[in-house]
């Protein structure tokens, strides 16, 4: 499986995964132009895709998710109530959807949806699967960690998880007080420190790729968020590739294949 994020953040998340000829998109942060652009660079196209998965409504996840839908008539799978809080649900646009805490098949691709704790109607978390078993894990803008999350997202062969926001910037940064209560709150996004405690748990003997996604821009650093990654690899004693998603521009891609090296195959 092949997995590559276009751009993590605030301002716009996409990633792209792709086996056995079923290529996704994981949110559709970015206009259609934008993600265009992106796809190019990794040698892609949007007339290749084959459906886009949106996580919440919110607009860093959803903003070209209608005009692409429309354009490239591509279907959208989301929970009932991101589709209706995004509006994405007319007439016009493929809508398909599904239940959180469940499993669907698009195409060659097994989807393993669950819920999770975030400031949106039905917010989603995934892990996507392909035919030899090897599996990848995406979840961002997590308020809190519940259970059922590290349950979910435990044995993937590559994750991509949020480290959001460093707490002492974020403190002592300059949002207004009223943002910076909304990120800090069981409903918003998850700190540098409160990432890794969850990854901990959730890390194992499968996990050969993490990938730290939507960083915030203005209160957090790549620097900072891999000598926190660095802290978890010697504390899990695992060999892990570590990689972070920038906002800017899309991500080498990650190959991933499973531990037991069974099915390994160069996709890209
Ligand atoms: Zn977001
Ligand atoms: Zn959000």
């Amino acid at each position: 499986m092949l997995v590559a994020s276009l751009g993590s953040g605030s301002a716009g998340n996409c990633c792209l995964f792709e086996a056995d000829g079923t290529r996704i998109l994981v949110d559709a942060g970015f206009g259609l132009r934008q993600t265009q652009q992106r796809l190019k660079i990794l040698g892609r196209e949007l007339s290749e895709i084959t459906a886009i998965i949106v996580t919440h409504e919110h607009g860093d996840h959803v903003h070209g998710a209608a005009k692409i839908a429309a354009r490239f008539e591509i279907p959208v799978y989301a929970t009932r109530g991101t589709l209706d809080a995004a509006g994405l649900d007319s007439s016009e646009l493929p809508a398909r959807p599904f239940e959180n805490n469940s499993s669907f098949r698009i195409g060659e691709l097994e989807i393993h949806s669950r819920r999770i704790i975030h400031d949106a109607s039905d917010p989603s978390c995934f892990v996507v699967e392909s035919r030899d078993g090897t599996r990848a894990g995406i979840a961002s803008d997590l308020g809190v960690v519940d259970d059922p999350v590290l349950e979910h997202l435990r044995g993937c062969d590559a994750l991509l998880f949020e480290a959001n926001h460093d707490l002492d910037m974020l403190r002592t940064g300059s949002y207004p007080w009223s943002l910076k209560r909304r990120i800090l709150s069981r409903h918003g996004h998850l700190s540098n420190e409160d990432s890794m405690s969850a990854l901990a748990r959730i890390v194992g003997e499968a996990t050969r790729h993490l990938c730290l996604i939507h960083l915030s821009e203005r209160n957090n650093h790549e620097s900072i968020v891999r000598a926190h990654a660095e802290e978890l690899r010697a504390k899990v004693g695992s060999e892990i590739a570590v990689s972070v998603a920038g906002q800017h521009a899309p991500m080498p891609p990650i190959e991933v294949t499973r531990k037991s090296g069974k099915g390994q195959m160069r996709l890209f």
